[in-house]
């Protein structure tokens, strides 16, 4: 379970996140949608350890950690996959895996894990003594996802998976999503693409100007007439 109390952050003066009160259950997939600018990679952000709330609490597994370190964080089981990829250029697939792993103490879990991800993308197996810089887009997403695995989360938090891809990677991204998910794992996607998001997804919040504005079921948010003509656009 990752909750939200109250939470608001803000960038000097300007509030990007303002008094959000979210939780989302273990063992499922939950997004929280929005458009550019909401505040959606600011709370994966704050959840990770990367930028310190202004006021609230977050709570995972029943601890507060809003005050934890981001190594802290990854150690309690918490993984993020920043938006636009951002693996290690200048290192190849198999560096980029293996630096995932590097508070894990258990070399023979780790190397089970690397095999696992080898096993789960086959492209990224091919390739593992090329350099990520010389990598597809979509192949840097499945990098980052997997770098993310290798650190053994819990919780794994996606920013904009979808975003660039093709539509034949989206859907692809869509079943790693849901095996990521079937290995035990919770995902936490904050999405621009509605229609993706809310199909992969049990719980859904909508966030509008760092306010959430709607939150339930993601398969009854869409049917709900603003959420599809805001984010899905029919
Ligand atoms: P997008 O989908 O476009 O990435 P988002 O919903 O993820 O948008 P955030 O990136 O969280 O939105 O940004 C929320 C607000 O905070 C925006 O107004 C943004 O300009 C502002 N912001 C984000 N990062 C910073 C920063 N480092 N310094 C100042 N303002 C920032």
């Amino acid at each position: 379970m990752i909750e939200l109390r109250n939470l608001s952050v803000h960038y000097g003066r300007a509030i990007a996140v303002n008094d959000v009160s979210l939780s989302f259950p273990s063992g499922t997939v939950n997004c929280i949608i929005g458009s550019n600018g909401a505040g959606k990679s600011t709370i994966l952000r704050t959840i990770s350890g990367l930028v310190r709330p202004s006021s609230g609490q977050i709570v995972f597994e029943g601890e507060p950690i809003q005050n934890l370190t981001p190594k802290q964080i990854v150690e309690r089981g918490i993984a993020h996959v920043p938006e636009g990829r951002h693996v290690f250029p200048e290192l190849t697939v198999e560096e980029n895996l293996k630096i995932g792993a590097y508070l894990r103490a258990d070399a023979a879990a780790v190397k089970r894990d690397f095999d696992a991800i080898c096993g789960a993308f086959p492209r990224l197996a091919e390739r593992r003594k090329q350099f990520a810089n010389t990598l597809s887009g979509g192949e840097q997403q499945m990098l980052a996802i997997g770098r993310a695995i290798m650190a053994a989360p819990r919780l794994v938090l996606m920013d904009e998976p979808s975003m660039g891809l093709s539509p034949v990677m989206v859907a692809t991204m869509g079943d790693i999503i849901r095996s990521i998910n079937a290995e035990g794992r919770s995902v936490l996607l904050v999405e621009q693409n509605a229609n993706v998001a809310l199909s992969l997804s049990e719980d859904a919040a909508v966030l509008e100007q760092g306010r959430i504005s709607l939150a339930g079921k993601a398969a009854l948010m869409k049917d709900d007439e603003h959420v599809r003509v805001a984010y899905i656009g029919v």
